[in-house]
């Protein structure tokens, strides 16, 4: 790469131009109405806020964002970042790819994104809860939340807690919306959340990158065998996304050799278990130091590792026109929104490095959302009018095979086989057909459309062609 892009990378590096960048490059494939597809493309509502809260007798005045970004379908939906860096730029771009994201995983939401410049590290859990509250209500002046209208989630710096934040001011002023705590997900399973959304993300990134790893063919290029069982894996990033994707590799047999967090990189050439990891992690709050562990350098070492498969799971543009060049691994899943530079990504696809794009990849957590949004709607637990049913159905089938067959099986068996599927085994189960479907229209996309070569490219066609059809579908362009 030239000297003069690299600095000019540096310097005017904007993500959402790399959003447009990447619609540009799969809006070629398609066949839509041009000022349709402009209209796609760029964010419909843009609301920039400022507002005061007082902390320990100090006024400190708080810059804030909620971006929607396509309004094709409502309620938009997307999460809330709580970091010192966020800004304008970023919102757009985080909001443009959520519209993409639902689009690619068949969630019938526009996209939407919210940031707040705050460093949640460094804050009380009082002035959090201060912040969280009054960017509610100003969300809710100008008609920026609601359960039809825009649906915050968890995301880099926010979590349940926050979300119960939102969920109960949003009702203190509309006490009597039966619907109210629809108005944000990711919320405590206490207070209207649902069983396995903290851990949706990573496992989404999981699932995906499974069966990515399925097809014999697409591994034979990259030189790997099928499966996830012995491959070894680094992440960047042990947050909520991170973690959970660790574990659920490691829980299915890869190595994860390399950790990253803001404090460095860690190796161990056996595997790390991420479980004793994150307890180190709460203790320590790092993990550099982890016993067993050696120390190879800051957050972005872990990137340069050699392994099979590579998870950036912390922020966007880490791998860029200036590192791509040292990554080592065969395929990379962009559990992060935006963690390559279209620079980056054009070195990493020369060197035949397989990309697995976050539009699809890192949309468990919105699926999942949008699993409690529907069990918010519909007042009742999933599996709860069905669990027990199946389990006397299934009791009565084993009961029948056992008597027509003359054998018995083991109790530990016949507990497996009776019992009903909970919230969190009905949330997996849809999650993981999600994410096998929403790869394979993609990786469809990519073998039948002369052209396309790599699955960002397909994703975002996959899904700019889904929104552009619900529009021509409301007749607005005929
Ligand atoms: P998080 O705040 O829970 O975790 C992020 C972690 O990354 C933190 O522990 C932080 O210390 C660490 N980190 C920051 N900079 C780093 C660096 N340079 N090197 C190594 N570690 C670093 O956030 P999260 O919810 O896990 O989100 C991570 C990414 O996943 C973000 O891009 C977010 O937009 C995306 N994402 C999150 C969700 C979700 O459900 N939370 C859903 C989709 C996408």
């Amino acid at each position: 790469m030239a000297v003069v892009e690299k600095l000019e990378e540096k310097r005017e590096h904007s993500f959402f131009d790399d959003v447009l960048k990447y619609f540009d490059n799969a809006a070629k494939f398609l066949d839509h109405d041009p000022q349709l597809l402009e209209q796609i493309k760029y964010c419909n509502s843009v609301y920039r806020m400022r507002f005061p809260v007082k902390c320990d007798g100090e006024i400190e005045v708080i810059e804030a964002y909620r971006v929607e970004h396509s309004h094709h379908k409502l309620p938009t939906k997307g999460g809330i970042r709580f970091s010192i860096h966020v800004n304008q730029d970023e919102v757009m771009a985080l909001a443009a790819l959520m519209t993409y994201k639902c689009a690619i995983v068949d969630v019938p939401f526009g996209g939407a994104k919210g940031g707040i410049k705050v460093s949640p590290r460094t804050c009380t859990p009082e002035k959090l809860e201060k912040i969280t509250r009054r960017y509610t209500t100003e969300l809710i002046k100008k008609n920026f939340i609601g359960p039809g209208i825009d649906v915050p989630a968890p995301d880099y710096g926010s979590g349940p807690q926050e979300m119960a934040w939102v969920a109960d001011t949003y009702s203190t002023f509309y006490p009597n919306e039966l619907n109210a705590v629809a108005c944000v997900t990711g919320k405590p399973v206490a207070q209207g959340g649902i069983a396995g959304r903290t851990e949706a993300t990573g496992l989404g990134v999981f699932y995906g990158v499974r069966q990515a790893c399925s097809y014999k063919e697409d591994m034979d290029k990259l030189g790997m065998t099928t499966g996830i069982e012995g491959k070894t894996v680094a992440v960047q990033g042990m947050g909520n996304v991170g973690y959970w994707a660790a574990k659920f590799f490691h829980d299915a047999g890869a190595k994860v050799v390399a950790i990253s967090e803001w404090d460095g990189s860690i190796y161990n050439t056996d595997g790390i278990d991420p479980e004793a990891l994150l307890a180190y992690k709460k203790e320590k709050n790092a993990v550099v130091g982890f016993p067993g562990s050696t120390h190879i350098g800051g957050p972005g070492a872990a990137l340069e590792v050699e392994c099979d498969i590579l998870i950036p799971a912390a922020l966007e543009n880490q791998i860029n026109g200036d590192n791509a060049a040292n990554v080592k691994a065969k395929l990379i899943g962009e559990a992060a929104n935006g963690p390559i530079t279209p620079a980056g990504e054009q070195i990493l696809l020369g060197n035949g490095i397989m990309i697995i794009p976050d539009i699809f990849l890192n949309a468990g957590g919105v699926t999942v959302s949008y699993f409690e949004w529907l069990k918010n709607l519909s007042h009742v637990r999933f599996g709860r009018m069905e669990k027990r049913y199946s389990a006397n159905m299934n009791h009565n089938i084993v009961q029948a095979i056992q008597e027509a067959s003359g054998k018995t099986i083991t109790a530990a068996q016949i507990a497996m086989i009776e019992r009903g599927p909970d919230e969190r085994d009905l949330v997996y189960s849809g999650l993981e057909e999600t994410m096998i479907n929403a790869y394979t229209a993609i990786r469809n996309r990519m073998m039948n459309t002369e052209g396309i070569n790599d699955l960002r490219t397909a994703a975002f066609a996959e899904a700019i062609s889904k929104v552009a059809v619900s529009y021509e579908n409301l007749g607005i362009f005929p």
